[in-house]
């Protein structure tokens, strides 16, 4: 689960780490009043910061981020991003916060490094720019130091990825921030906590003292693990989720997009993978990865088909259920009842078999559905039947 910037702040700021002060504003006097405290009232600086709170990298880029000067500038700058939509996501929030004066950006992260077994920690002097970025063009420039399962992040790792870094005349708080940051990622269970950019920045009167400091952060919370922490279930966002998977977490449906176009509902990931990994060798692309997972009703089968179905790219559908817990005639009748639902009339292939699968093609056969006896089969008719419908629609188009 992401959380907003604004909210991985605050666990950050709890676990120690320099955050920079800021507010949230829901809207554009929100974020006035919020900018005038900060313009005018004590300790007051010369500018602020406005940045959308949406669940996207690269803000920044998207015009998400912009300073202002005054309250009325602070007014509408926030007007303008309130009304963005970035990669998507309609901007709902702003966060204000004291304009900082940055001297150098860097990057630093701690992220679970699964085959590794421990927390990695990322550094690199080239902050600001998205980490796979640097990957890519300059990956000696990405430095990695795991941290020891039991002990931690060592005083003496810290201090490496600091000199590496070049930030030794900071060091103090540059190992304040690297021990930080594996110290949130072990309170709060997170996959991945990133600072991007940390920053060297000038503060006090001239400018004339130097801090490090944490200006944006993005925090991933392991899922799993969500139970431990009941705290964290409000930080969940689902405006800012898409709408589908919310409702595939609605129905315990593990549902992920994919390019292609043929869509597929399976029961267990395992049977998931093989049934792309067969789409595939019958010369088609999978639309999407999902497993209704064991003992699905009828119920959720019909959800699964909508979520299917929701997607407009989606040429034909694959049905492949192994019956065990799962019976195949609840499959059917959610089938039968999704499709007296159904919003477009896509071809559809239903290969059932295991527990009750006699009563399941009894079901489908009334109901006129096209089954397959094998998955290899079932995923040629279902690659056929989507080069039919491609086809025919070019010919429609070619015809008007
Ligand atoms: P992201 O683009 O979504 O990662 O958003 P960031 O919070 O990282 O902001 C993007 C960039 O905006 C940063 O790399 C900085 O260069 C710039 N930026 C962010 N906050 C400030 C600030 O307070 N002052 C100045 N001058 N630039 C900022
Ligand atoms: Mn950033």
């Amino acid at each position: 689960m992401k959380i907003q910037e604004a909210d991985a702040k605050k666990l950050l700021l709890a676990q120690g780490l320099p955050v920079p002060a800021f507010e949230v504003a829901r809207s554009p006097a929100e974020a006035r009043a919020a900018a005038s405290r900060l313009l005018h009232g004590h300790g007051s600086v010369g500018q602020v910061v406005i940045k959308a709170q949406v669940l996207v990298g690269g803000r920044g880029k998207a015009g998400g981020v912009k300073l202002a000067g005054s309250d009325d500038e602070a007014e509408h700058v926030a007007d303008a991003i309130l009304g963005m939509t970035i990669k998507g996501i309609p901007v709902r929030k702003v966060l204000v916060a004291p304009a900082a004066d940055i001297v150098k950006e860097y990057y630093l992260a701690a992220v679970l490094d699964r085959a590794a077994r421990r927390i990695l920690l990322m550094g690199s002097a080239e902050g600001g720019v998205e980490i796979e970025q640097v990957a890519q063009s300059n990956p000696e420039a990405i430095v990695r130091i795991h941290a020891d399962p039991l002990l931690g992040l060592r005083d003496w790792q810290a201090r490496e990825m600091a000199f590496r870094l070049g930030l030794g005349a900071h060091l103090k708080a540059a190992v304040g921030v690297a021990k930080g940051l594996v110290k949130t990622m072990l309170a709060y269970d997170a996959d991945l906590v990133e600072i991007n950019p940390l920053a060297v920045v000038r503060e006090g009167p001239g400018g004339a003292e130097e801090r490090l400091v944490c200006l944006d952060a993005k925090i991933t919370l392991d899922d799993s693990a969500l139970f431990r922490h009941p705290d964290h279930e409000a930080l969940r966002d689902p405006d800012d989720e898409a709408p589908a998977d919310v409702e595939a977490r609605r129905h315990d449906i593990s549902f992920i997009h994919l390019d292609g176009t043929i869509g597929c509902m399976v029961n267990g990931a395992g049977l998931a993978m093989t049934t792309m990994d067969l789409v595939k060798r019958a010369g088609g692309e999978p639309a999407n990865f999902l497993d209704i997972g064991g003992g699905a009703k009828a119920d959720r089968v019909a959800a699964a088909m909508k979520l299917i179905l929701d997607e407009p790219k989606v040429e034909a559908i694959l049905v492949n259920i192994f019956g065990g817990i799962t019976r195949g005639d609840e499959v059917a009748h959610g089938l039968i009842e999704a499709r007296s639902r159904q919003s477009r009339d896509v071809p559809m292939v239903v290969r059932i078999v295991g527990t009750n699968a006699e009563e399941a093609a009894k079901l489908l056969e009334e109901a006129r559905f096209e089954t397959a006896a094998s998955l290899d089969e079932a995923a040629a008719k279902a690659v056929a039947a989507a080069h039919a419908a491609r086809a025919s629609r070019a010919a429609a188009g070619g015809a008007g």
